[in-house]
């Protein structure tokens, strides 16, 4: 599988993508063809893990051989999608029951797994810095993994106790390093490094970041999975409407690559918070990114979507092999809401009158479903995060009390191993050099 970098055009392999993570000029990859499936029913009634193989094989199989696709595919994906029905007409696809309880970890495991296997016996470091979720997907996915090295910055005192709990206990290869400083300073100090030629001569850096092509391959297969389940209730009569809570606009990308290799879905709702540059721009054709707005659903809070670059490009693709109509980037397939943290509490409480629980990512999803399906639809909304991780939130909206599962029970009794560093530059060289 080629894929071509979006500013240069140039063509690269799979591993030089994953590899690579940014091209040059800054340029994203975006894969050069999506295959198709043309016998779709039988796809969707193969168990998860299998049918990820084979999704992941049409793409890579030619390049890294099968057999290592379906190594990295069962190495990652240890747990599954569910789909669980919230309303009568809306279901939610909870995505976080992995590691760190959050969807991200469908794209950081398969990452790690690819990189691990595409680094060969070359010491790879990961240098990340986080406020938080990244930082726990990026650690519990390469932990263990012995030729990649992992260092994590976090500004010291300002993330929660409990996330800090979950990625700066593990050891082994997973170094965290609590920065004196707030969350600009550790992605400072992660730039500098990146642009020391010195340093970069002597070790060898990864971002790790969501950019990365290879978490969207893995984002695709949920989709099926969600798809797969909703055909349990309604067989192939109705097509589910999907709606993604978007930020960085990773998950949507999946989606609309899920589409093209013949997932039925009726059309996808780009639900967004305040940050809404998205659906403005489905509605006046303009790209105009404001100043980024703080709000309930703080993963979302982006203003400049790097990935919506990937899904521009997709439609161009799209219209070119499908000879036009049905990949216009109009309302019957692509309808953008911008929801207020108002809106986002109430879905909360709507949801949970009808016995859902969801934290704000998700009831936003939720609400962004609901204004948009008609008499006669159903859909799905993605489920991002695990209640317990909005914890304060929901018992602020909802007044009830949420538990901690056993995962995040047995972190909070774990020793912090972080070592404190200066937002100093040097100190953390020395760190990276020793
Ligand atoms: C990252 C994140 C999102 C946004 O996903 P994108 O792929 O960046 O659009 C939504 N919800 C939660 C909980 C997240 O962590």
């Amino acid at each position: 599988m080629k894929l071509y970098n979006s500013k240069t055009k140039e063509l690269v392999s799979f591993v030089e993508a994953v590899k690579l993570g940014l091209g040059r000029e800054r340029g994203l990859f975006c894969p050069s063809y999506i295959p198709i499936f043309t016998n779709i029913d039988e796809i969707l009634e193969m168990p998860f893990v299998m049918r990820s193989q084979k999704i992941m094989r049409s793409f890579l199989e030619e390049e890294i051989g099968g057999s290592k696709v379906d190594d990295i595919v069962r190495k990652a994906f240890t747990f599954m999608p569910q789909l669980v029905r919230a309303t009568p007409r809306m279901f939610a696809l909870e995505l976080y029951h992995g590691p760190s309880l959050a969807f991200k970890d469908f794209g950081a495991r398969f990452m790690a797994q690819c990189l691990n296997l595409f680094a060969g016996k070359e010491k790879i470091t990961i240098l990340t810095a986080t406020s938080g979720d990244t930082g726990a997907a990026v650690a519990d996915a390469f932990f263990g993994l012995d030729n990649i090295r992992v260092v994590i910055l976090y500004p010291k005192g300002k993330i929660s106790p409990l996330q800090e709990k979950l990625f700066c206990t593990l050891g082994k290869n997973i170094h965290t390093l609590a920065v004196e400083g707030d969350f600009d300073s550790c992605q400072d100090l992660v730039k500098t490094a990146f642009s020391d030629q010195d340093l970069c001569s002597k070790i060898k850096l990864n971002s790790a970041n969501s950019i990365n092509i290879s978490r969207l391959f893995a984002q695709i297969c949920y989709y099926f999975e969600g798809v797969a389940r909703f055909r349990d209730y309604y067989g192939n009569k109705v097509l589910p409407v999907i709606s993604v809570p978007c930020g960085n606009f990773g998950n949507l990308t999946a989606g609309f690559y899920a589409k093209a290799m013949s997932l039925p879905v009726k059309r996808f709702v780009a639900a967004t918070n305040a940050n809404d540059t998205v659906p403005r721009f489905l509605n006046t054709n303009k790209w105009e990114p404001h100043k980024t707005i703080p709000t309930m659903t703080n993963a979302m809070d982006v203003s400049e979507p790097s990935n919506w670059e990937r899904v521009i490009e997709h439609f161009k693709k799209m219209q070119v092999h499908a000879k036009g109509n049905n990949w216009q980037m109009n309302e019957e397939n692509i309808q953008g809401i911008s929801i207020s943290d108002a809106q986002t509490a109430a879905a909360m409480q709507a949801l949970h009158k009808n016995g859902y629980v969801a934290e704000p990512h998700t009831a936003l999803a939720s609400c962004g479903l609901s204004k948009s399906l008609k008499e006669n639809e159903a859909g799905i909304f993605l489920s991002t995060a695990h209640p317990a991780k909005f914890k304060e939130k929901i018992e602020e909206v909802l007044g009830i009390q949420i538990f901690l599962p056993d995962k995040l029970q047995k972190a909070s009794s774990k020793k912090i191993l972080s070592e404190t560093i200066s937002s100093n530059y040097k100190s953390l060289k020395e760190f990276l050099l020793s």
